[in-house]
């Protein structure tokens, strides 16, 4: 089927937000299940930015947060591994299922081309998101591990040879690592690491002299998970283009705190996953420029990258399309719009504040313990916080922890070099989103207190 000449039945969403005074809440589905049919797997209207950011409101829409755990009320701080999900998200996939079931790109029935149309919105909506330049940009990939191995294949097949060298840096997630160590032992390039400093961040100078005319990529994290670092992303970009070199982000910490600009980025790739920004899981994203992608052979061969195939040659399908072969995961890719929709409605600059806020609340509070120690202090910091109760393994903090009620995560974060780094077996990690309150933060304090308490 030739993707240019399928034309999409619902209008194409709006590429710029407006602010607004006031926006009703985002309508509970369920008022309305089965009686407004497919409404709310298009979700095109909520594109308006809300003037005050209201955690209480922001909480009502995920269920879980209501839960009980060990007797205690949920306080949840592992948002790095993954996010909630909010009541729109949770209805839009229960819809999915119930109305719509059908698979994308394929049929000429009803459901098929429903199902095709909610899916491509979720592109269409991911574009003015990021501020692509093109939608066929965007690839719908498994997560933020699925992209990254997907531009050390494509891209290593097409660049880079022995000789060549590529460029991570010492607070990459495994995710960053590996594809990078097995791209470089296929084609017999070099791996280099930019060191990191006491305080978690990067050495820019180190960074300047491992660059130059061999250097083929630079792929390093925007926002370190263990550290809670953010990378100066420009500066990073605008040093690796002097040498000729693209850049490959990884987003997956970033996109759910920070507003994403591609363009004026002017980032080469970027990965990221719909499960960490309030999205369903199993999808997730590969930003390209269009010319490394269409300079870039296949990544998986069968259906759907094909153009035409026979027994002596096959042509591939144009972007996006090339680089999605098979069934894609359709609910998921389909829901991943309502996460965009939210987002966008609470707007990113909001949300930021307001992680901010509990970031520093929250370590101020932690400082005052004594023997904690934080691991992570730059000084531009997205809301992790990791740290060390001196004479106490992280594990038993953990345990100690989730008995309170409280979900952090507890050694090495996916980043062994990292606790390598810090001379030190893993951390405890309070990763903050933001339906997070003040409220929370303290009971974090408390029940931090509590495990120095029985452990030291
Ligand atoms: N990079 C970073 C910085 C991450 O935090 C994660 C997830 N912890 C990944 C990559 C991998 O993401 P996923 O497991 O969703 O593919």
């Amino acid at each position: 089927m030739n993707k240019k000449k399928w034309k999409p039945i619902i209008p194409p969403c709006r590429s710029t937000t407006l602010t607004i005074k006031s926006v009703s809440s985002p309508k509970n589905s369920k008022d309305n299940h089965n009686k407004k049919l497919l409404v709310p797997l298009y979700p095109m209207e909520r594109t308006a930015v809300l003037e005050r950011f209201d955690v209480d409101r922001v909480r009502k829409d995920f269920p879980i947060l209501t839960r009980t755990v060990n007797g205690k009320p949920l306080v949840y701080l592992d948002n790095g591994a993954t996010t909630q999900k909010p009541r729109q998200v949770i209805d839009a996939i229960v819809d999915y299922y119930t109305q719509l079931n059908s698979n994308v790109h394929r049929g000429v029935h009803h459901l098929s081309q429903l199902a095709t149309d909610a899916f491509e919105v979720t592109r269409r909506k991911l574009q003015p998101f990021i501020n692509a330049a093109h939608e066929h940009e965007i690839i719908l990939t498994k997560g933020t591990t699925e992209s990254i191995n997907l531009v050390a294949s494509c891209y290593g097949k097409a660049f880079v040879n022995a000789g060549d060298e590529l460029i991570i840096s010492a607070m990459e997630h495994h995710s960053n690592i590996v594809p990078w160590q097995i791209l470089c032992e296929e084609r017999g390039a070099t791996l280099h690491v930019v060191p990191i400093s006491d305080a978690g961040e990067l050495d820019m100078e180190a960074y300047q002299s491992l660059l130059n005319e061999r250097t083929k990529l630079v792929a390093i994290t925007y926002v370190s998970n263990a550290l809670g670092t953010i990378n100066p992303a420009k500066e990073i970009i605008t040093l690796a283009h002097a040498v000729g070199a693209p850049v490959l982000l990884d987003a997956a910490q970033a996109i759910q705190h920070l507003s994403i600009d591609v363009q004026a980025l002017d980032v080469d790739f970027l990965a990221f996953s719909g499960h960490k920004m309030y999205g369903p899981t199993g999808v997730g994203v590969l930003y390209g420029k269009e010319k490394w992608l269409n300079a870039m052979p296949p990544y998986q061969s069968g259906g759907e990258m094909i153009k035409e195939v026979t027994f002596a040659k096959t042509t591939y399908n144009e972007l996006p399309f090339k680089f999605e072969a098979g069934t894609p995961n359709i609910e998921a890719g389909i829901c991943l719009a309502h996460a965009i929709d939210y987002i966008t409605e609470l707007g990113l600059d909001n949300i930021a504040r307001h992680e901010h806020d509990l970031l520093t609340y929250a370590t101020g509070q932690l400082l005052e313990i004594p023997g904690i120690r934080i691991v992570g202090t730059a000084k531009e910091k997205s809301s992790v916080i990791s740290f060390l109760l001196d004479g106490a393994h992280p594990y038993d903090v953990g345990v100690i922890l989730d008995k309170l009620g409280v979900a952090v995560r507890t050694g090495h974060h996916c980043t062994q070099p990292l606790m390598d780094r810090f001379a030190i077996p893993g951390t405890v990690r309070a990763s903050l989103a933001m339906y997070n309150t003040r409220e929370e933060m303290d009971v974090l304090v408390a029940a931090v207190k509590r495990a120095s308490a029985m452990l030291l």
